[in-house]
């Protein structure tokens, strides 16, 4: 069976744990910060990290913006990420809509049912959306009233890229709805997290959201995010990193620690977010442990530096 998680609270313990990687992968909320709040020695551990020349890379679950969005959230809290090093589930839905759909920019379309980070990381590759943060999706839905379905659907759609929507409303789940009903027209999540945790609340997730499409199309989608390997594959063949030294970092069992343990990486689990000590050490069917579990991300600066 699966050892148990050994849990990062000594100098020498920390010390063999950087040496076991030359690469670490970040989720970002739960981890780095908790919304709009950095959490304790989050700057001076990356820090550390990039000075013992260690490669970091981000990884989150987050549809609702853009890669370079993220860059700028990270300049906002002094730290200097490039969007090189930046992989959302916004990006991971793109990526499978060019090579593993491989649709064709410039032709085919896509139907978006969320938010701005599905559309920017789309229209980057080129391809044309509709749907998503358009204002006349704002009104309420009437089936013979809607500017989206009046002249029929249009056959270049070739695809639904569905994520968070948190302006979520019954005008766009019809129009969504009339789309995955056209059996040639692909099924596409970001993400499939159950709830989003924000400022000491349990929010709806996309999964959640995504689950009212499911229901009423019969249908499933294909979900790029966390824990899907294809997004790992993305990242090791963008970046080229070495599995067995690289270590993700996350606050997830069912998604970050799901996503390391199944691509073989290191698995660490801290414990500002979603899961707690006893969550982290009860071994379940369900989920993977963590290889290393820590109170916080900091905790790897607080003994590393004794
Ligand atoms: N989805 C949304 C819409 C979010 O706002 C967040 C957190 O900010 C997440 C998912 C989870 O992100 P992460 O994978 O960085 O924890
Ligand atoms: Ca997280």
């Amino acid at each position: 069976g699966q050892q148990a998680p050994v849990k990062l609270d000594t100098p020498a313990g920390v010390h063999s744990f950087l040496d076991q990687y030359d690469t670490f992968l970040f989720d970002c909320d739960g981890v780095l910060w908790l919304g709009t709040h950095l959490l304790p020695l989050v700057k001076e551990t990356l820090a550390m990290l990039t000075a013992k020349g260690k490669q970091l890379y981000f990884v989150t679950n987050n549809s609702t913006k853009s890669r370079a969005a993220y860059a700028k959230k990270f300049a906002s809290f002094g730290i200097t990420v490039g969007v090189e090093q930046i992989f959302t589930s916004s990006y991971a839905a793109a990526l499978h809509v060019r090579d593993e759909l491989r649709l064709a920019p410039g032709a085919d379309k896509i139907w978006v049912f969320g938010e701005a980070g599905i559309q920017d990381e789309l229209q980057l590759m080129g391809y044309e959306t509709m749907g998503g943060a358009d204002e006349r999706l704002d009104a309420p839905f009437a089936a013979d009233a809607s500017p989206f379905l009046e002249g029929g659907l249009d056959p270049a759609v070739r695809a639904v890229v569905a994520g968070l929507d948190t302006h979520l409303n019954y005008h766009r789940l019809s129009v969504t709805l009339q789309y995955l009903q056209q059996p040639e027209v692909a099924f596409v999540a970001t993400n499939l997290d159950n709830t989003l945790p924000q400022k000491g609340l349990k929010l709806p997730g996309a999964g959640t959201m995504i689950q009212c499409l499911v229901t009423a199309s019969g249908r499933e989608p294909q979900a790029c995010g966390k824990p899907n390997q294809n997004m790992l594959k993305s990242i090791v063949a963008a970046t080229g990193l070495d599995r067995t030294r690289t270590c993700m970092v996350g606050d997830r069992l069912n998604t970050d620690m799901r996503f390391g343990a199944d691509g073989g990486l290191g698995t660490l689990l801290v414990l500002t977010g979603i899961e707690t000590e006893a969550g982290a050490l009860a071994p379940s069917a369900e989920h993977p442990q963590p290889a290393y579990y820590a109170d916080k991300l900091g905790s790897l600066y607080e003994f590393s530096e004794i």
